[in-house]
């Protein structure tokens, strides 16, 4: 028996594993997916919001910005790529500076530190390459930027470092009440009796809630359509910059990213299936049209990839937590979609404290706070170079040319708890395929990598998913 069961392994899930491994309970993590990661904490905008637009008195409110705090301490404990970079909202008009304005005392009152509302000399002096039309912008320096794979994994490393359980490819289809337990059963027949038990589910958070019986709220998912250009033209921008946001969200975005490319977006709008994660010439005009205003320079011919995500967004507008009226010990995260990353860390302390109203919570003395990042050899000094391939010559192979990954660094992606079982998985942790030639060039090597390290044929590698095969039988007889 389970103390504590978590559906679902994105940020909410991993950080909240993290947060509870730090106790003396039995813990697993059930998730649907081939891997940790594959849900809305891959595909969104990867910034640690300051915690000004959501509006006071709501949760989201209270746990971005608790959320953020976290996350500098996160950070170092666990190795994640974060850089608290700071962003800038600009105004164009008066309604836009009004917006600042409203802005400014909402931050104030959710207790944001470190906003201004600055003059365009200083915009201009922060960003040379904003719009000359700029009149004022709205500064926090409390906003990020992170890396939401990484985070992701660290979290879920960290947890099972510290005994947690995870299964993979454990859909979720059935949730009952027992004597003094619940049941929860899988679509391959597997049964897991906990005592507690936690929807994090994400999109799919309603269908879970529904399996106890929870018909509160409704999963209406708003598709975010991005681009992602070439590190060479990514110096551009410095800070997160927005446009002012809107009743449809915090609005397009021109952002460096922690890994030195540029992201430019999202959309908002809504789609009808959940997996529908489409990019459209439509969508990425709208994209387009914002940006140029916000960085008339900005080269989008330099885009080297576009992307989609879906929130879970819900009617509410704000994050829904709550005890399941049905079944006692089950909560669930309703509507967690932007700022759900950046609130990650913080959802997981709701989690703690909802679960310490029916166990008794006694911290582990033997405790792992700490998680190492696999190494970025191309990083190192010469000395740390030297060392590394004395004890591991796999990191004298370059695999992707663009990003300059080597082997040792991929092999290391495939054998660390949680490890990376398919192309993307490999690829969204030490990035080779993430480069201007996006995997054109070391996709094979990659596949024969996984093949070799986790022993089963080429074939049966997948891209990501179920069913996502990359090589469909072979023609000579040997690959
Ligand atoms: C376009 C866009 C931009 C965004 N930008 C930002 C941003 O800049 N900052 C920010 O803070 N937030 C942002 N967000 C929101 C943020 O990405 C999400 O709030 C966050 O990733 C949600 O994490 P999660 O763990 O709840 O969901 P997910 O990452 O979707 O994880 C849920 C997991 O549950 C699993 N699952 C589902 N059903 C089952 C089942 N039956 N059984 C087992 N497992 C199951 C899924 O496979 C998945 O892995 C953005 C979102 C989008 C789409």
């Amino acid at each position: 028996m389970y103390d504590c069961i978590i559906i679902g392994a994105g940020v909410v899930g991993a950080a909240t594993a993290r947060e509870l491994s730090k106790y003396n309970l039995r813990i697993a993590v059930l998730e649907k997916g081939t891997e940790v990661c594959q849900g809305t904490s891959k595909a969104n905008s990867a910034i640690v919001h300051g915690g000004y637009d959501a509006a006071y008195g709501t949760l989201k409110g209270k746990l971005n910005v608790r959320g953020a705090k976290l996350y500098q301490k996160l950070s170092k404990e666990l190795n994640f790529s974060y850089d608290k970079c700071g962003s800038l909202v600009l105004a164009f008009n008066d309604e836009d500076e009004k917006k600042l304005e409203e802005l400014y005392e909402n931050g104030l009152k959710n207790g944001v530190e470190g906003l201004r509302i600055i003059d365009k000399d200083e915009i201009l002096n922060m960003e040379p390459n904003v719009s000359q039309d700029v009149t004022k912008a709205l500064y926090c320096s409390e906003a990020g930027i992170v890396c939401p794979f990484n985070a992701t994994f660290a979290f879920i490393e960290n947890a099972m470092d510290n005994g947690v359980e995870l299964f993979l490819e454990e859909k979720v289809v059935n949730i009952r009440k027992e004597n003094d337990y619940i049941l929860v059963g899988t679509e391959k027949g597997s049964e897991f009796k906990t005592k507690i038990l936690i929807n994090s589910a994400g999109l799919y958070s309603d269908e879970i809630a529904e399996l106890a019986g929870d018909k509160e709220f409704k999963v209406k998912p708003r598709r975010g359509e991005y681009r992602i250009l070439d590190k060479k033209v990514s110096d551009i921008v410095n800070h997160v910059i927005f446009t002012t946001p809107t009743k449809a969200g915090k609005g397009v975005l021109v952002s460096p990213t922690v890994h030195g490319n540029l992201i430019v977006g999202p959309t908002s709008d809504p789609v009808d299936d959940k997996e529908d994660t489409r990019t459209t010439d439509k969508g990425i005009e709208k994209v387009d049209e914002v940006a140029l205003k916000l960085v008339p320079k900005l080269s989008l011919n330099e885009t080297i990839r576009v992307f989609a995500g879906n929130r879970a967004s819900i009617e509410q507008g704000d994050f829904l937590i709550f005890e399941s009226k049905n079944i006692k010990g089950m909560l669930n995260l309703g509507g967690i979609d932007s700022p759900g990353l950046a609130s990650s860390p913080a959802i997981a302390e709701e989690v703690r404290d909802f679960v310490s109203k029916y166990i008794d919570l006694t911290e582990k003395n033997n405790f792992i706070k700490e998680r190492q990042a696999i190494p970025h050899f191309n990083e190192l000094s010469d000395e740390e170079k030297e060392e590394i391939l004395k004890r591991n010559p796999n990191y004298k192979k370059i695999i992707c040319r663009c990003e300059m990954i080597t082997e040792g660094e991929i092999i290391e992606a495939i054998h660390r708890n949680a490890g990376a079982r398919t192309v993307d998985g490999i690829k969204r942790r030490v990035r080779p395929g993430s480069g201007r030639c996006q995997g054109g060039f070391c996709g094979p090597r990659i596949l024969e990598i996984l093949s070799r390290e986790l022993d089963i044929p080429v074939e049966d590698i997948l891209k990501e998913s179920q069913g996502s095969n990359i090589v469909v039988g072979r023609t000579k007889g040997v690959l």
